[in-house]
């Protein structure tokens, strides 16, 4: 026998047992999209390498060590993408999207990041992203946040926190940047080999550090608030008023910063406790440099993106109520022949939105019978040489004590719809 081939480590299958969660995310989240006037996009999964070079900046963890990358054959390196927004900026840009248009657009699908794969971590991940061009804030920011908020409230999902900060303008960044480089400079025994690294290129980005050893030295840094000019003060006034009229509960987190080098401004984070260190749900903000940075004219940007394996290990952890994508009728037959595919094709034909399986491969009534419950089926029809004699079928209620019943064929569809109607919450 030749050797199995398995799946790529960190990247997953999701199986039918599994579906119902991520298609429950999936319908509820394009609902709230759509309520919120955001339309979908739909982006390719690889770009140049340079794209994510420029748009997500080369000092970060994603470009520095988490890029799939490789030379086509042309020659050209490629990468898969890590996330979606410098593709949306490019997309944007190329087909004239942002030009004096408030844009709201929103995408999914998998993004690549060679990680460590571990609980809540995975190579191959999924993405919601919502993005908004055009709206310097903090309308949009405050927006946003709420999107979110109605996102995971009308899944079910409690308990999440949320954080808010601000990174301020690059300028003012740029002092702060050297002050937290002064301090850490002077503490360098303390730092790790991460941090070490980052201390010339991107200080900002020690605050970040996962490394428990660091948290102390973190803790007393310098804030970015003590450096933001009054714009960016009343810009993250703003928001924060914003969110207490709407009533959603946050803290301010000065440590929060992103792993993306383009924000400005608001950053914001939806944490859990429920998922171990993995505790980041969605992520997002504003990056007003990045439109310019990419080569369109300056655009204010903000948008988040979403993790959906840990959305979903949530929602099955809070065990909320999910889409049923079991089939509702499980066809049964023996010795009916053709009769059978005839009677569930117009059971479709009447009843558009039945999910009915046919059994296929014979064998008795009995091990159809186990097959049918096993499915998760409500309804059993039977078909025997009998009721195509008759045109009639059988109904056997599966999921309760009702006694099984002798309809006429043509009657079927709207008797199996009024008992499916009976069992079914909608
Ligand atoms: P983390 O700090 O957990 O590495 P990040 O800052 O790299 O997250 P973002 O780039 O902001 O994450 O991505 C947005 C969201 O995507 C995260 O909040 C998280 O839910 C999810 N995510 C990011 N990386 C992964 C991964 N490797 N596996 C699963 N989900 C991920
Ligand atoms: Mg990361």
């Amino acid at each position: 026998m030749s050797q199995r081939i398995q799946s790529i480590r960190g990247m997953h299958d999701v199986l039918p047992a599994e579906n119902a969660l991520w298609r429950t995310l999936e319908t509820v989240a394009e609902r709230v999209f759509g309520n919120y006037g955001y339309e979908q996009i739909r982006l390719p999964i690889m770009e140049r390498t340079g794209l994510f070079e420029r748009g997500v900046g080369d000092t970060t963890d994603i470009v520095e060590k988490e890029l799939y990358s490789f030379a086509d054959r042309g020659g050209e390196s490629l990468s898969l993408r890590p996330e979606g927004t410098a593709s949306a900026v490019r997309a944007g840009i190329e087909h004239g999207l942002l030009h004096n248009a408030n844009q709201r657009l929103w995408y999914s699908g998998p993004m690549f990041r060679y990680e460590r794969p571990q609980k809540g971590r995975q190579r191959q991940f999924h993405q919601f992203g919502v993005e908004a061009f055009g709206a310097i804030g903090p309308d949009v920011d405050i927006e946003q946040v709420a999107l979110s908020a109605r996102l995971f409230a009308n899944l079910g999902i409690s308990g999440l926190r949320l954080e808010i900060n601000t990174l301020g303008t690059p300028a003012e960044r740029a002092v702060y940047r050297d002050a937290l480089h002064a301090y850490f400079s002077a503490r360098h025994d303390r730092l790790d080999a991460d941090s070490v690294r980052r201390l010339d290129r991107n200080p900002l980005r020690i605050l970040d550090s996962k490394n428990t050893d660091m948290a102390s030295l973190i803790a007393e840094a310098p804030t970015l608030r003590d450096y933001l000019g009054a714009e960016s003060a009343a810009h993250f006034q703003g928001l924060c008023d914003g969110l207490e009229l709407l009533g959603i509960a946050y803290t301010i987190n000065p440590r929060l910063v992103r792993g993306l080098d383009y924000y400005t401004r608001t950053v914001f984070e939806w944490l859990t406790d429920e998922l171990g260190a993995q505790n980041a749900v969605c992520s997002g903000g504003r990056f007003d440099g990045l439109v310019g940075e990419l080569g369109g004219s300056d655009t204010p940007a903000t948008g988040f993106a979403l993790g959906i394996e840990r959305v979903v290990a949530l929602m099955e952890a809070q065990n909320v109520p999910l889409i049923d994508l079991k089939p509702q009728v499980y066809l049964v037959h023996v010795g009916a022949g053709a009769s059978a595919a005839a009677m569930a094709e117009r059971l479709r034909d009447v009843l558009p939105d039945l999910r009915l399986r046919m059994h296929t491969g014979g064998g008795s009534f009995k091990s159809q019978f186990k097959k049918a419950d096993r499915s998760g089926a409500r309804l059993a029809l039977v078909l025997g040489d009998d009721e195509v004699q008759t045109d009639t079928i059988q109904i056997k209620p599966l999921a309760d004590d009702r006694a099984q019943e002798r309809v006429a064929q043509r009657d079927a569809p709207a008797r199996i719809a009024q008992l499916l109607g009976s069992t079914t919450a909608g």
